[in-house]
């Protein structure tokens, strides 16, 4: 038996699960569901059967996006977490290269590696800024454009023009938006306009369903349908697609809660703003080489290695725990 060598130098995906009290490090909702909610859910999975398998395409709750973004649902796929759907979608189009700026987030690099693509990473430029001259010296090679907006782990957004600039050379471009929820600025509807643009959303963050692992991607009809040739059947359980489609029909809640974690978000960049880079996230990168200080004392962020090695990212929380991360950035400061 020999397992690919390749395979073998990856490091696991593994963020730092270290006991702390406070977990400000994966960009998570502080909040869980409400008791009522999650009764509704319960009571919904009492009337499915679950020795059948689910619609392949995840139907209902396809039909319930569709809804909700006003988007016609044969521009709709469900993936399991928006994560599954990058590694198909890296697989569906022609040409060696994912080209993407970095610092982004991570796993875009992992599945172009797996796919034995020729990873590009292009720095971003000055404030984080979008290098597109840069990127499109790869354009004859390119398989896609990878765009995070706001972009993880720096938090920035990234101009429509320069999101323009790339689609207009006709690749496929991979739009991803997992924080656009926190932010002012959205690129979805440039989707009637560009048929190479793919957007891709998450109910991780805003929508505070990390652990039901459900993403969704916004396309060109004739990308979601060859997508779907690709995709595993059956890839979303009627548990978590049962969750996905009751949590949209609570749109208010979802609002209140994104509102709360902005005017949070204000409040660190307001009392720390010598340290902050601006963010349109629900989460902060901070000038500040503090991982190992605040994690004794019972906080956890992130922490990186590279450009960003003296610099920590901070998932916005509840009211106490920012207040907490506060305290302990306060007294380490003197
Ligand atoms: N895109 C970005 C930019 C992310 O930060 C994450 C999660 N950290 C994801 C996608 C994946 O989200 P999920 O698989 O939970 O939908």
């Amino acid at each position: 038996m020999k397992i690919r060598e390749q395979i073998e130098q990856f490091d696991s995906y593994d963020t730092d699960t270290a006991d702390c009290e406070i977990k400000l490090n994966r960009n998570e909702s502080p909040f869980d569901l409400p008791q009522s909610i999650k009764q509704r859910i319960l009571d919904r999975i009492k009337e499915t059967s679950l020795n059948r398998y689910p619609s392949r395409n995840s139907l209902s709750l396809c039909k319930k996006l569709s809804n909700y973004l006003g988007i016609g649902k044969d521009r709709l796929i469900v993936g399991n977490g928006s994560s599954e759907l990058i590694s198909h979608f890296f697989k569906l189009f022609s040409g060696t290269k994912i080209v993407m700026a970095t610092p982004t987030f991570s796993m875009y690099k992992f599945y172009g590696q797996l796919e034995r693509l020729n990873v590009v990473e292009i720095p971003l430029g000055k404030k984080f800024s979008l290098p597109t001259k840069e990127m499109k010296r790869h354009l004859k090679r390119a398989r896609i454009f990878v765009v995070c907006s706001p972009n993880n782990p720096t938090g920035n957004v990234f101009p429509r023009d320069k999101i323009i600039e790339l689609l207009e050379t006709g690749k496929p471009v991979i739009l991803d938006e997992a924080y656009q929820e926190f932010s002012e600025c959205s690129h979805l509807d440039l989707i009637d306009r560009y048929e190479n643009l793919i957007v891709l959303r998450t109910f991780s963050k805003a929508f505070s369903l990390a652990g039901a692992r459900i993403g969704y991607a916004v396309a060109d009809a004739k990308i979601i349908h060859n997508l779907l040739k690709i995709k595993p059947p059956y890839n979303i359980n009627v548990l978590s697609m049962t969750a996905a489609e009751e949590l949209l029909e609570h749109s208010s809640l979802l609002r209140q809660r994104i509102k709360y974690i902005v005017e949070e978000r204000e409040r660190l960049i307001a009392i720390f703003e010598d340290y902050c880079y601006p963010s349109e996230a629900n989460f902060v990168l901070m000038n500040l080489d503090l991982f190992e200080y605040l994690k004794r004392r019972g906080v956890l962020v992130r922490s990186f290695s590279g450009r960003l090695k003296d610099k920590i990212r901070v998932t916005i929380g509840t009211k106490e725990e920012n207040d907490q991360l506060i305290k302990a950035i306060k007294n380490a400061n003197g």
